[in-house]
């Protein structure tokens, strides 16, 4: 039931070993947080796998079979949807346009306004993300904008859905509205790779955690069989003993 997989993955900028061999295997239906701290690599690792750089060495498979994404486009025709830590949408589009950007219903060749107005509206109902589709995007909250990027990729039909720290700036209602979110595309069989620095959403909603320190994989391990503060040892390079006194 393996949906994704990448193997040895390096990625060196000048005078960063970014990433050193990494592995990193997600399941279908599963929610995984990829932990470590600032400048462990996690970023880097979803650049690579969607193909925002170029893959230099290793493999990703997706589905068994080998992947090359040239691009996020590319990355997103095999299934894979993110929203990336800098969220990149257009501040001075309406949420209509920023949810639809280059893939806007057409009618006879041209920008279907009326069906895209209507589909976002329906997005964000679902969503319960409270904002108008004709809102300038620059009038909604930073709060709101975070989670119209989300609906953005969700509504993208993916089989990987990639969230890099898409909490940072939502309050406690809207994490919880994400969390309902997650369980549900989780339920419908979709893996997730969930970028968090927060402890207590990863033992809330995750099955798996993957620790990277340093650009180097510290290990896979289950959330259930890992108690916090060995969790916090891996990420730091410390032994539980250590942290114990
Ligand atoms: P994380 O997401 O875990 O905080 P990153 O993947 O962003 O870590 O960064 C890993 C390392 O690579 C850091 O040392 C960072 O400074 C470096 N790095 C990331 N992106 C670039 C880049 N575009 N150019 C140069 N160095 C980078
Ligand atoms: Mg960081
Ligand atoms: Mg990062």
């Amino acid at each position: 039931n393996v949906v994704l997989s990448m193997r040895d993955i390096s990625k060196t900028f000048p005078g960063v070993k970014a990433l050193q061999h990494v592995d990193f295997t997600l399941r279908k239906g599963e929610i995984h947080a990829l932990m470590g701290e600032n400048g462990a690599g996690k970023s880097t690792l979803i650049k690579v796998l969607t193909g925002v750089y170029e893959l230099q060495t290793g493999e990703i498979t997706m589905d068994g079979q080998k992947i090359v994404n040239k691009s996020p486009q590319d990355a997103q025709k095999n299934g894979i949807s993110t929203v990336y830590q800098e969220v990149n949408l257009c501040p001075n589009l309406t949420v209509a346009e920023n949810l639809f950007i280059g893939r806007e219903p057409r009618k006879a060749g041209f920008i279907d306004w009326k069906t895209m107005n209507r589909k976002s509206a329906e997005l964000l109902r679902d969503l319960k993300i409270d904002a108008n589709a004709t809102d300038k995007l620059e009038d909604v909250s930073l709060a709101r904008q975070q989670m119209i990027a989300i609906a953005r990729a969700v509504d993208m039909q993916c089989k990987v859905l990639i969230l890099d720290e898409p909490t940072s700036s939502l309050d406690d209602d809207e994490v919880a509205k994400l969390f309902t979110l997650m369980n549900r595309l989780k339920d419908q069989g979709v893996g997730i790779i969930f970028v968090t620095h927060f402890l207590e959403q990863v033992y809330e909603v995750c099955d798996r955690i993957t620790v990277l320190r340093n650009g180097e994989l510290v290990g896979e391990y289950k959330v259930k069989e890992l108690p916090r503060v060995q969790l916090v040892a891996k990420m730091m390079g410390k032994d539980f003993d250590d942290l114990a006194d």
